[in-house]
């Protein structure tokens, strides 16, 4: 569903994806993991083109990234994006801000809109909130109708770039929970994040990125329990 094909990418200098060749198949759980500045939220960028690339391919459902205008929207729509800051629209009250994208990108009418953000704020678990303005929810919530917001666009893949690092301890669950509920429904997902509890159990694959490459691509089970590089094994026995 989703193909990286020998995508490089520099920041002046700085040679940030080298050589990144990664498939993602449909309902496949992706975690990726490494250490701080590996490139790690740059690669998620680059997918749904909020990032250029230098050279090399990359493919949603077997099309190439448009390169503007109405088709890079389209395709934007598909890719639901969850970042670490809850960047919901602060001026509209939680409802406005999931049923917008649907109303304006899909062309869907407001009652069907409204319907739709109902059902899936239900589902986060923030259906009770929604008439009230972001400020005036946790970031836990915020973060659920972030992940909502994203949903209401039926996107083919969902992006999380540490979606939890910026919660309270008591909150990361409740946003993970709402992780996991998607994975086992078979959400094709790529997940950035440090929670090793929540790759464990919900990734198919951990991929571990280090200096801009990826050195390892294996099973959970294998990567915490045997990883082949010195890079990964010095990265997990800083964090387990
Ligand atoms: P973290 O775990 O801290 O989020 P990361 O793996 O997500 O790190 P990236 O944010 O992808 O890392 O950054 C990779 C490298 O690219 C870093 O050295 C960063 O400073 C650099 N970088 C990221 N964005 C830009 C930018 N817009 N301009 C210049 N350099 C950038
Ligand atoms: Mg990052």
């Amino acid at each position: 569903l989703v193909e990286l094909t020998h995508v490089e990418k520099h920041f002046g200098d700085l040679h940030v994806l080298k050589d990144i060749n990664l498939t993602v198949n449909k309902g496949e759980v992706l975690v990726v993991v490494g250490p701080s500045g590996s490139g790690k939220s740059t690669m998620c960028r680059t997918i749904n083109r909020l990032e250029t690339i230098d050279s090399g391919d990359i493919r949603i459902d077997g099309k190439a990234l448009p390169q503007e205008g109405r088709e890079l929207a389209n395709l934007r729509a598909e890719v639901g994006m969850v970042f670490q800051s809850f960047n919901l629209f602060a001026n509209k009250t939680i409802l406005d801000n999931v049923t917008l994208a649907p109303i304006k990108v899909r062309h869907m009418d407001r009652k069907e809109a409204e319907k739709l953000a109902m059902d899936l704020l239900a589902r986060v678990g923030v259906d009770s909130q929604a008439n009230k303005m972001p400020s005036q929810l946790s970031g836990g919530q915020q973060q659920r109708v972030a992940i909502a917001r994203a949903l209401a666009m039926r996107p083919k893949v969902m992006l999380f770039d540490e979606p939890t690092s910026a919660l309270d301890p008591e909150m990361v669950n409740e946003v993970l929970d709402v992780m996991v509920e998607l994975a086992h429904e078979g959400m094709t997902m790529i997940c950035v994040t440090h929670e090793m509890g929540f790759a464990r159990k919900a990734a198919d694959r951990i991929v571990f990125m280090a200096n801009g490459q990826i050195l390892e691509e294996n099973t959970p089970d294998e990567f915490f329990d045997h990883p082949k590089t010195e890079r990964a094994k010095d990265f997990l026995s800083k964090i387990l």
